[in-house]
């Protein structure tokens, strides 16, 4: 794709944790053009730089900074809508500009368990944007990420239901402090502590995985049948979720075979080569203490996700550790690479 036929995009909630984080990962995209940006009354109007608390490393790109924030029910040109909406608003505005025609690539839980919308993660589950064409939007649609914590461990198990079908799975999650947004969790809740509840994310974990595993046939996604229990924690770490993770198997594995696996697992982004896309999806540690949040949530340009500390278990058959950046894979970087993927498959006309 040549810089002159770049795609114009837009973001919706783009003053939160999330949108901040898209409008940091469009900035030079080679693919996509942020023209527009829209968030709640309380921002509309205004300059995006009066109307954001500005939370990241790198400045805020000089162009975007200048942008006026618009409303989120306005006309716009972007074929594509990036969306980092509250869920409390997310689900109407999403239907309503997907059926004046724009793509919309959200973050939010509304549309996830609609019959005919993807719950994509790309090298995961690219058969499933099949169902774009069984949705009723015109030229407009709706494609969605899974929750942060489900993306990782859906990552990390792929090569392990390909290769030997899952049973069960046993998940504990350390989740990081911008999976709540901004200004998020209270320091004086967090500080010296471990807040061991997050608000349906332990139903998300457990049941997400069974649709963006499930098979696709005529329309229809017929979910997976394994077992999922998961509890999860909020900590104090500011991005990168944690999870320790058991599994039974359908069929014997070596812990050698399932490092391979890990190891050789490759999809359709790093086949066509989509500027998100990590080189290597799954990045397996030997060092028996990693992987860490703090060293190496960015591995990869953020996308990929680590995995360590393989072993035998008494309970199930291994357990291991996962990581995975939530604001990037988990979120901002895993739609883009799910628009890259409709981009690079000829789903934008
Ligand atoms: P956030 O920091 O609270 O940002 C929410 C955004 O929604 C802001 O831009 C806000 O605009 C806008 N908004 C709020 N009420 C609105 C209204 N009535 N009309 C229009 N816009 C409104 O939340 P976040 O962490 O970025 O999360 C955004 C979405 O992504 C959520 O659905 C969340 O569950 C999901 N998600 C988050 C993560 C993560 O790691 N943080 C990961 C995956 C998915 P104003 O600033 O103008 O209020």
């Amino acid at each position: 794709m040549n810089l002159a036929n770049k795609i114009p995009v837009g973001v919706l909630g783009a003053t939160g944790s999330v949108g901040q984080k898209f409008i940091q990962l469009l900035e030079e995209h080679p693919y996509f053009e942020l023209i527009e940006i829209a968030a709640s009354d309380r921002s509309a109007g205004k300059q995006y730089k009066d109307a954001v608390n500005w939370i990241l490393s790198t400045p805020i790109p000089e162009k975007i900074a200048q942008l006026q924030v618009k409303q989120c029910d306005s006309a716009f040109s972007a074929r594509i809508l990036f969306s980092g909406l509250d869920a409390s608003v997310a689900g109407e505005i999403e239907s309503t500009l997907a059926g004046r025609g724009h793509i919309i690539v959200s973050n939010s839980k509304n549309h996830r368990w609609d019959a005919d919308v993807p719950l994509l993660i790309p090298e995961v589950n690219h058969g499933h944007l099949a169902l774009l064409k069984h949705q009723n939007y015109g030229k407009g649609a709706i494609i969605t990420n899974p929750n942060c914590s489900t993306i990782g461990l859906a990552v990390a198990l792929k090569p392990l239901h390909d290769a030997f079908g899952l049973e069960q799975v046993n998940v504990v999650t350390m989740q990081a402090l911008s999976g709540a947004g901004y200004p998020g969790v209270s320091s004086l809740d967090i500080i010296d502590n471990v807040v061991p509840f997050i608000g349906g994310e332990e139903e998300k974990l457990e049941t997400e995985p069974k649709k963006i595993f499930g098979k696709y046939a005529n329309g229809i996604i017929e979910l997976a049948d394994f077992k999922i229990s998961a509890q999860t924690n909020r900590v104090a770490v500011l991005d990168g979720h944690l999870e320790t993770v058991q599994v039974t198997l359908r069929e014997k594995a070596s812990p050698e075979a399932i490092i391979e696996a890990w190891k050789n697992f490759r999809s359709l982004p790093q086949e066509l080569d989509l500027p998100l896309a990590p080189l290597q999806p799954v990045h397996y540690f030997t060092e028996e203490r990693y992987p860490q949040p703090r060293l190496h949530r960015n591995l990869d340009k953020g996308m990929a996700t680590s995995v360590g500390r393989l072993r035998r278990c008494n309970l199930f058959d291994y357990k291991f550790v996962i990581l995975s950046h939530n604001t990037v894979r988990g979120a901002a970087g895993g739609s883009i690479l799910g628009a890259e993927l409709l981009a690079g498959t000829g789903n934008i006309m």
